[in-house]
């Protein structure tokens, strides 16, 4: 039977999610952990994607832990290699390397009724029981490959944004770049300024771009950080605070809100005019949906770089792959050497494809036949003492992760504080409480920008948003507020009442 007093907890994934519950769940005296990843490194998200130009688009000390403000950010807007360095001293310096298990690729969970304890199994044959499980998998971990007839025929290499390859050589080569989100605009311009390259563009729809100029920190900007913590704390307040009006402009309906979108828009049109000269290609780049629509791409480095001679956007539209390259609709072979996917992800995929079942071997894929959700984004029926960080309709894409995962940790401690006290037999909501839920999501959703007409990893499959569809400031007061008449009595409370 499960041991309230001192619970066994697995998180699966050292990604900065699942350190930061580590850290949490010790303060609240929570010990007796083990952390399973699946790699043989930490990093999760920072580890994976080792592309060129990978960078955050969130300033380096907005996306810092809460309890550790770090002033040795070589930049404004970090490279993923720092940001991995970061974790990495966050992971041995609040000593999580002691409970993390790495090589642990979990293959699966399933809940047993009778003992109330998860059973977690990996790959590498070895098996964990816990009290309480979470999932730290990250949200866009799962590379999403484009359906083009003829993409494994192609002859020369082929590589994902997100599963690069440092040992294949780019100097002289004619390589193809498939997309223009935000993983391909900090790329794109690396290649582009390898030496002897010949770099086509495939954009099948433009984005929207922010202008977001990068700079180095100086000794002395450090030495400033390290001298006053107040320093970093103001960097931090002021980019979300940019941040924040960004999610109001996306997703509010005030005429406030709507000032500000336009706001918003009038800025990333000014942008695209005053930085692309060409009018042909300009036209190209020019969105014929909505400002934010799709996730804005901040970035300050593509828009220079598709104008330079060795650069060559095509719009035509993918016909096919063949061993040589692509061929466009227009009948027309770009022969290429390489051939780079920075096609995003599948969004929806979360712990997935583990093998994941709840209350009498319920699969997650049954319980999610009709829908992705979860109950604040973090609990599902017939799940109990389960939690999924980051999960459907968290506030991804809008907002610095670090700070959505610190909340959503504290929000998880509070209902396991409850539960230890012998307030909730167990920890498992009520499907009314998904019910209301969803109808809170649709309440707000309509007038998201989100639901405009296009295209975008934010919407499932019925169209609805992924993600939080009102502004973060809602998001945190919620979060902030744990509502305990969600949560199913459980069968000692039952018994008692009979
Ligand atoms: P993405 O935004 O989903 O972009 C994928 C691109 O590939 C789009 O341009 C898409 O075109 C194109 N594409 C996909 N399938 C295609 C096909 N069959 N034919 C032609 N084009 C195709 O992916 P991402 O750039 O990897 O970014 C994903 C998310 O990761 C971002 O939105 C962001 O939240 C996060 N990210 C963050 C940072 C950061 O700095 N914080 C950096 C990178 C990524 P369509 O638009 O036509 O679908």
């Amino acid at each position: 039977m499960s041991n309230r007093k001192n619970p066994s907890v697995v998180i699966i994934g050292a990604g900065m999610t699942g350190i930061a519950l580590v850290v949490k769940l010790r303060e609240a005296g929570i010990t007796n952990i083990t952390l399973l990843e699946k790699a043989t490194d930490i990093g999760g998200t920072w580890r994976e994607n080792r592309y060129p130009g990978v960078a955050c688009d969130v300033p380096s000390h907005a996306y810092t832990y809460s309890f550790e403000p770090w002033p040795e950010w070589d930049k404004f807007l970090a490279d993923g290699s720092q940001i991995h360095e970061y974790f990495k001293m966050v992971w041995k310096k609040y000593g999580v390397d002691k409970v993390t298990k790495l090589g642990q690729l979990v293959t699966s969970c399933s809940f047993d009724d009778n003992s109330q304890q998860w059973t977690i199994k990996t790959q590498a044959g070895d098996a964990y029981t816990a009290d309480l499980l979470f999932s730290a998998t990250g949200i866009l971990h799962k590379p999403a490959f484009p359906n083009i007839p003829g993409l494994d025929s192609f002859a020369g290499i082929t590589m994902h944004s997100a599963l690069w390859d440092d040992s294949v050589e780019f100097k002289n080569k004619k390589i193809g770049v498939i997309g223009v989100g935000s993983s391909a605009v900090q790329l794109i311009p690396e290649l582009i300024d390898m030496p002897g390259t010949d770099v086509t563009v495939f954009q099948r729809t433009p984005q929207w771009l922010v202008e977001l100029k990068n700079k180095d920190y100086s000794t002395k900007d450090k030495a400033a950080f390290r001298a006053d913590a107040g320093k970093m704390a103001r960097v931090k307040k002021f980019a979300l605070g940019i941040y924040q009006l960004g999610t109001t402009a996306l997703t509010g309906d005030s005429l406030k809100d709507r000032l500000m979108h336009r706001l918003f828009a009038w800025n990333a049109k000014r942008y695209l005019e005053k930085s692309i000269a060409d009018p042909v290609l300009r036209e190209k780049l020019t969105p014929k949906y909505k400002f934010g629509c799709k996730r804005v791409v901040m970035n300050s480095t593509f828009y220079p770089a598709i104008q330079k001679p060795n650069a060559h956007l095509v719009t035509e539209g993918i016909e096919k792959i063949t061993p040589q390259g692509i061929v466009t609709k227009d009948g027309k072979t770009h022969a290429l050497d390489i051939l780079v996917l920075a096609t995003g992800f599948d969004p929806a995929a979360f712990m997935r494809p583990m093998n994941f079942t709840g209350r009498n071997g319920l699969s997650i894929d049954k319980a999610w036949e009709t829908k992705i959700q979860a109950y604040r984004s973090l609990m599902i029926p017939e799940f109990p003492n389960f939690f999924l960080m980051l999960g459907p309709n968290s506030p991804i894409g809008n907002y610095s992760v670090i700070d959505m995962s610190e909340i959503q940790a504290e929000y998880c401690i509070k209902v396991i504080q409850r539960w230890q006290q012998g307030g909730l037999d167990v920890i498992e909501v009520k499907p009314e409480a998904v019910a209301q839920w969803r109808e809170l999501l649709k309440s707000k959703m309509g007038h998201t920008v989100w639901k405009s007409g296009c295209q975008s990893w934010y919407l499932d499959a019925d169209g609805d948003p992924l993600t939080w569809p009102d502004k973060w400031a809602s998001w945190v007061k919620m979060m902030r507020e744990v509502d305990f008449s969600v949560f199913k009595p459980g069968q000692a409370t039952e018994k008692k009442a009979a």
